[in-house]
């Protein structure tokens, strides 16, 4: 059974905790879990997929010997044709990885590699998730020539700016599709057809899109993806490449995958990709219906509530379920985890919280330190009921409330 997805007061599916579903957490204060940006509980659909990969059909794919081997190789085909078919691409061009972080690394760096003779510059933007940012940086490091595109204030790349960056040694322009703390949608079809006119490769990074939104790679050259962020397995990302795109393997060994990436593949993770975006490609439309009412009702609540606060990116074309808000002034402690103890929920990406340093994100947007310090992100997830959004709301108004009337307590001069 995959999760409901039918109208928004459907009780929660059968693993997602709260007290409904785990009886013996009654009396136990379980946060409301608004971090599904970060990751997302396995679907039950897709966990049943998974399960006889561990158990009854253990081959390794590569043994070509025997019949366990063919059904495991069976069930990674059968895979790679779903995640092709959601994509609306060819299934050789599909190569499984160990996460979107991995497929990043893979297609920068073997780019940079495949194609040095043509030229050593690769264009992207100051908002792309640290996997993006790091591997660029780390490019730089090793001779080639980086350009990180300013945003506005909504977080949008300017089209024209982008354009005449372009030189003729740029190899690759890399643009994510959604951004993993606002929600911000690039132009990602505008952006493609103008660099792919130029002869450039264009890539996306449509990590957070999958599943919240239609996304088909046929306007990209390459693009990335992870399992666990539409209700898959942590552990197995997509690399897709287009034809005649050869890049080296970062990791070297058999000759799995077509020589793209060696290591024994993961199978019950690579089926668990399989269904997820099975899932992803037939709910789409009323996940994101019903997200964005629930994100479009949080936000109207936290608006009513709190004058001073604003909304990251409201501007510009957002995923549905994604609210990233600055809160008021004075209200930055309520950021501290035992404020926000009753909602799960995240002050950027899960990886710039776990840095502590405020978002470069937020920073390229124009926001000042103090501003991105105060600014929480909430992800509804498939779950989510609209009692656990009026819930969380108001949590977090109450505590935004009690923080700044200590911030005004404790420094007369605000009033
Ligand atoms: N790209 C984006 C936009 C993400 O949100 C994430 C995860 O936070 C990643 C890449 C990295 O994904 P993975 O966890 O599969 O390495």
């Amino acid at each position: 059974m995959a999760f409901a997805t039918a109208d928004l007061d459907s009780a929660p599916p059968p693993l997602y905790v709260n007290a409904a579903t785990r009886p013996e957490l009654r009396g136990v204060r379980v946060p409301i879990y608004l971090d599904y940006n970060a990751t997302t509980p396995l679907d039950p659909y897709v966990l049943e997929r998974m399960l006889p990969y561990f158990t009854e059909h253990y081959g390794n794919p590569s043994s070509v010997q025997h019949a366990y081997g063919w059904a495991a190789e069976a069930a990674v085909n059968m895979a790679r044709t779903q995640v092709a078919s959601a994509l609306g691409v060819r299934a050789e061009c599909v190569t499984f990885t160990g996460g979107a972080s991995e497929s990043i690394n893979t297609a920068v760096k073997g780019i940079a590699s495949a194609y040095r003779r043509k030229g050593r510059h690769i264009v992207t933007v100051d908002t792309e998730h640290v996997a993006m940012i790091k591997t660029c940086q780390a490019l730089r490091r090793q001779g080639c020539r980086v350009t990180f595109l300013p945003v506005d204030c909504n977080g949008l790349v300017d089209l024209d700016e982008l354009e005449s960056v372009l030189s003729p040694d740029t190899i690759l322009v890399s643009v994510m599709w959604a951004n993993n703390e606002t929600g911000v949608l690039q132009p990602v079809k505008e952006i493609a057809a103008r660099v792919r006119a130029r002869g450039i490769l264009f890539m996306t990074d449509a990590t957070q899109a999958i599943g919240k939104i239609k996304v088909s790679a046929q306007d990209a050259d390459i693009m990335v993806a992870s399992a666990h962020k539409h209700y898959g397995p942590k552990g197995v990302g997509i690399l897709y490449l287009k034809e005649r795109i050869r890049v080296p393997p970062l990791l070297h060994g058999g000759g799995q995958e077509r020589g793209r990436r060696a290591g024994t593949l993961n199978v019950p993770g690579i089926v668990g990709m399989g269904a997820s975006f099975e899932v992803a490609c037939a709910s789409v439309t009323d996940d994101g219906l019903r997200m964005r009412r629930l994100r479009d009702l949080f936000e109207g609540i936290m608006c009513d509530a709190l004058p001073g606060l604003r909304i990251n990116g409201r501007d510009a074309p957002r995923l549905p379920n994604t609210s990233s808000l600055a809160l008021p002034a004075g209200a930055r402690e309520v950021l501290s985890p035992k404020a926000l103890g009753a909602v799960a929920l995240s002050r950027g990406s899960a990886c710039s919280s776990a840095g502590g340093a405020p978002s470069h994100v937020l920073r390229a947007m124009g926001l000042q330190k103090d501003e991105a310090e105060r600014t929480v992100r909430v992800s509804i997830g498939r779950p989510t009921t609209e009692e656990e959004v009026r819930q969380a709301a108001s949590a977090l108004i109450r505590a935004a409330e009690l923080a700044g009337a200590k911030a005004q307590a404790l420094i007369p001069d605000c009033q």
